[in-house]
């Protein structure tokens, strides 16, 4: 296990020791990361991954935290949250955004330069690293349909830049999360539009999404991958399940596809409904619903 000396002498690096998650994820649950590590460049976060590396130190990459429960035992070894890394460059119709950028940020971006093509993901609360890991979409829209290449480091530390088309997309998924890569930037696509369409359809997006979803509790958006041929949130709504409570998370009156965090709900309480959820479909309707939330570290 990597000790606090190793780290100490690392430029660029900001470390938090037994650092709550629940103080960074969008569900406002998640137990302590034995470190929590900041890096503001390649450089730092190469250091550290290979510093871990030799320790035999799990390492985990986080983005916005807006996809995830991290359970009530925390995270042992590395937390890394790539926050620092987020510039965003344009060139002529390319955006290259390093991995800690926020998505929202990104489309603004692209809004401001005149480009179209990105106003899908103008309201969805990740950063580009979780983004494409994700192949985060919405409203029709997916991070495949604007992806050109996205750069990577594997554990062993090497950087490697993956084209759209090694980069195996499908639903809420791609090939980051089968060879445990870190995203460290990706390089999107997009056309020339008009500036004032281009906000006029992430406004309607965002008030479409406002009024349809619960944004004023924490929680990690949808819960539950689109089974083929349904919608989770209508056989949750049809199980009779919304407003069903476990401690203090529910499944969203406003939205069934979304579970909320109403009264400082820990991660047990999360996973205790979701078991719930899946149970009461499948008895209901036969479908067995699966998670799209990550749920990650220990009990
Ligand atoms: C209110 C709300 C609305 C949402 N709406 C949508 C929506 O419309 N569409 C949609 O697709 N999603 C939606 N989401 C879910 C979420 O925002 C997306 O899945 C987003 O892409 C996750 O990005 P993140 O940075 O928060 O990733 P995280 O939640 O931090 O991480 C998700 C996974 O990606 C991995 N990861 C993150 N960064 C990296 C990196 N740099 N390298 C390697 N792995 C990495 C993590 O290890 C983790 O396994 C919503 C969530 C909320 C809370």
């Amino acid at each position: 296990m990597i000790k606090e000396t190793d780290l100490e002498n690392i430029p660029d690096l900001l470390i938090k020791f037994n650092e709550p998650l629940s103080n960074y994820t969008y569900t406002k649950v998640g137990g302590p990361a034995d470190i929590l590590a900041f890096p503001a460049t390649i450089e730092a976060l190469t250091e550290l991954s290979a510093k871990a590396k030799a320790t035999d130190t799990p390492v985990t990459v986080l983005g916005n935290a807006s996809n995830l429960i991290v359970r009530d035992g925390g995270i042992r070894g590395v937390v890394i949250l790539l926050e620092k890394l987020d510039s965003v460059k344009v060139a002529g119709y390319t955006i290259e955004a390093q991995a800690g950028a926020k998505l929202k940020e990104v489309t603004q971006v692209a809004q401001a330069n005149s480009l179209t093509g990105f106003e899908f993901a103008c309201g969805i609360p990740g950063s580009i690293g979780g983004a494409v890991f994700m192949n985060a979409g919405a409203y029709g829209g997916e991070i495949f349909q604007v992806l050109v290449s996205c750069k990577v480091m594997d554990a062993a530390g090497n950087v490697s830049v993956l084209s759209a088309s090694e980069m195996q997309f499908g639903y809420r998924h791609s090939v980051i999360r089968d060879k445990n890569l870190i995203v460290l930037s990706a390089k999107f696509e997009l056309q020339a539009g008009d500036p004032t369409q281009i906000q006029n359809e992430m406004d309607r997006l965002n008030f479409l999404r406002k009024s349809k979803q619960p944004l004023e509790y924490p929680s990690c958006g949808s819960v539950f991958k689109r089974p083929v041929g349904h919608f989770a949130g209508q056989l949750i709504q049809e199980a009779k399940l919304q407003g069903q409570r476990i401690g203090g998370v529910e499944v969203s009156k406003k939205h069934a596809g979304f579970m909320v965090n109403v009264a400082d709900g820990n991660a047990t309480d999360y996973e205790k409904l979701i078991a719930l959820v899946i149970e009461k479909v499948k008895e209901n309707s036969g479908v067995t619903l699966e998670p799209e939330v990550r749920i990650i570290g220990e009990k």
